[in-house]
């Protein structure tokens, strides 16, 4: 059994989960043969990829499988899904102005700065303002929508279904990146994005594997060309003992996991360094994820509260806010209104399911240590 008692970076990586580990060691033993050849060991491989797909599906609760293309995560997933957006559209993207580096960047490339509507988010609740897309989808000039579930920093969650609905509403293609909802919040309802990504090594399914939904009517994408594997959409040889795994882990999240509220911690957690740093949470004023916490430091450069902590074995992130206020400051911290010194002060920690509360007030305590160590 792995300790993780001390892994404050979940929204980072989390481990492959048991019973995903025990499939994954398990079908590259026994499914390595290539799924797209001839013969009856390779066709029994075909069929364990088409039967996770379907399993899949029932998870998240569409009645087509073959929406269904799995990836190498969600990076892959977004930048395909961004540059056909440009590839299919005249108009503009509109985009939030929180989203992942690589949604922004692709963004970015496929589209350039003229035909991108940037979404603000509100600093408070670090919310995407749906009232403002509105009023900008009305003129017509919006041909697409990206915007994600919750974000990977600060943990905030957006209002993908209304968002949906409003691009369902006007004819207009969204793209849901839900990296950070996948794993950690109830699937209800995901599947009606057009477009959404997942990525297994966020919820104990396995690095370097993900999936991507497609909507039923789409016969023009492809993530890439020159094979005709996941249907002509992704060519290149599936991992099959990647692809089982990180559905078995999925399943094991929905069945034993999702029920339960696990935000004990996180919160215990929140109180404890209110009341012996005061430090500030970001985006606290809208719900966020039951695990993340992004908390500003009342003095010190984040990197040497990260090192400091880190010799008492707890790993914690920086986020993508520029480490010790050095590089380029965070598009994200930008928009949640925190200026360039604030984003030196910044750390992100976030848990997982069998963090518990004690694990949470041990973080408490080690950044109250900290403080006083770098206060002198
Ligand atoms: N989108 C979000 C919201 C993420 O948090 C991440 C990973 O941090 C990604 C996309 C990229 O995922 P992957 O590592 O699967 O490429």
């Amino acid at each position: 059994m792995r300790d993780l008692s001390r892994y404050f970076d979940f929204n980072a990586t989390t481990p492959m989960l048991e019973p995903a580990e025990k499939m994954w060691i398990e079908a590259t033993r026994s499914l390595w043969h290539n799924p797209s050849s001839l013969y009856a060991e390779a066709g029994y491989a075909k069929q364990r990829l088409e039967d996770a797909r379907e399993d899949l599906a029932e998870v998240l609760s569409i009645d087509e499988p073959e929406r269904i293309v799995f990836t190498s995560g969600a990076t892959e997933a977004n930048n395909a899904v961004i540059r056909h957006f440009s590839e299919t559209t005249e108009g503009r993207l509109a985009v939030s102005a929180i989203e992942h580096p690589c949604v922004e960047a692709s963004s970015m490339k496929y589209f350039g700065p003229e035909r991108l509507f940037i979404i603000p988010a509100d600093p408070d609740t670090g919310v995407v303002d749906v009232d403002l897309l509105r009023k900008e989808v009305a003129t017509g000039t919006v041909e697409a929508v990206s915007v994600m579930a919750a974000n990977n920093e600060t943990g905030t969650l957006q209002p993908w279904p209304e968002i949906s609905t409003l691009c369902r509403e006007n004819g207009i293609p969204f793209h849901c990146d839900a990296a950070q909802w996948v794993g950690k919040m109830p699937l209800e309802g995901l599947g009606k994005c057009n477009w959404l990504t997942a990525s297994g090594h966020k919820f104990g399914g396995g690095k370097g594997v993900g999936f991507l939904l497609v909507p039923e009517e789409e016969t023009g994408f492809h993530a890439s060309v020159g094979g005709p594997q996941e249907d002509g959409r992704r060519a290149g040889t599936e991992s099959v003992a990647a692809v089982i795994a990180m559905v078995e882990a999925l399943e094991f999240v929905v069945d034993e996991w999702l029920s339960t509220s696990a935000e004990d911690g996180r919160n215990a957690f929140e109180d404890a360094v209110a009341r012996s740093l005061d430090a500030r949470v970001i985006g606290a004023g809208g719900s966020r994820l039951w695990n993340t916490s992004m908390i500003l430091l009342p003095h010190g450069k984040n990197l040497k509260w990260l090192t400091r902590l880190g010799q008492r074995g707890f790993a914690v992130s920086t986020g993508s806010a520029c480490s010790a206020g050095r590089g380029n400051p965070s598009k994200v911290m930008a928009a949640m209104g925190l200026d360039f010194d604030e984003m030196g002060r910044v750390l992100r920690l976030s848990g997982g399911w069998k963090t518990s509360v004690e694990d949470w007030l041990a973080l408490a305590g080690a950044l109250e240590e900290v403080s006083a160590e770098l206060r002198g």
